[in-house]
């Protein structure tokens, strides 16, 4: 999910560009704005942490991108290819060590599991499930 600094700052082409040209299949993409609804029943498992009204302040703060990619070792590439937490930790290279500053503005969300993957498609796409296609460039990039 592109956050909504991710969209204010005008870098939705940017962090997409990332997941295409990394070889990840795009199956689901929609800007919408969230309902404090979905945004705590996506953060659930930190509604206990200090910040998380902060964080569903900030998630409501703007509309957003969800997007559901597919490939091999998505998930862990996509953790890869955002970077740490906090954007000063972040490697340079990763989205949020490029591209943000600060941990409460750190432009993007990726899901930490396949499991929660699923969970978050299915919160996000309610109804609108994934669209299934053929990528052509399958064969140039695994064998
Ligand atoms: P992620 O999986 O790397 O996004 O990190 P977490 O699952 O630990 O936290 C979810 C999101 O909560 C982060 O991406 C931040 O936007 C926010 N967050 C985490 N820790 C903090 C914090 O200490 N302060 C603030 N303001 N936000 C935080
Ligand atoms: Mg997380």
């Amino acid at each position: 999910m592109i956050k909504p600094d991710g969209v204010q700052r005008g870098l939705v082409g940017e962090i997409i560009s990332r997941f295409e040209k990394k070889g990840f299949k795009l199956v689901q993409l929609k800007m919408m704005k969230v309902t404090k609804e979905v945004a705590e029943e996506h953060y659930k498992d930190l509604k206990d942490k200090p910040f998380f009204p902060d964080l569903i302040g900030y998630i409501l703060s703007g509309p957003v991108v969800g997007m559901v990619w597919e490939g091999q070792g998505v998930v862990k590439a996509a953790r890869k290819i955002i970077g740490a937490t906090n954007p000063l930790e972040a490697e340079p290279g990763t989205i949020r060590g490029d591209l943000a500053v600060q941990t409460g503005r750190n432009v993007v969300h990726g899901s930490d599991s396949p499991e929660n993957g699923e969970r978050e498609t299915a919160l996000w796409f309610a109804g609108h499930g994934i669209v299934e296609w053929e990528a052509h460039m399958k064969p140039w990039l695994v064998e």
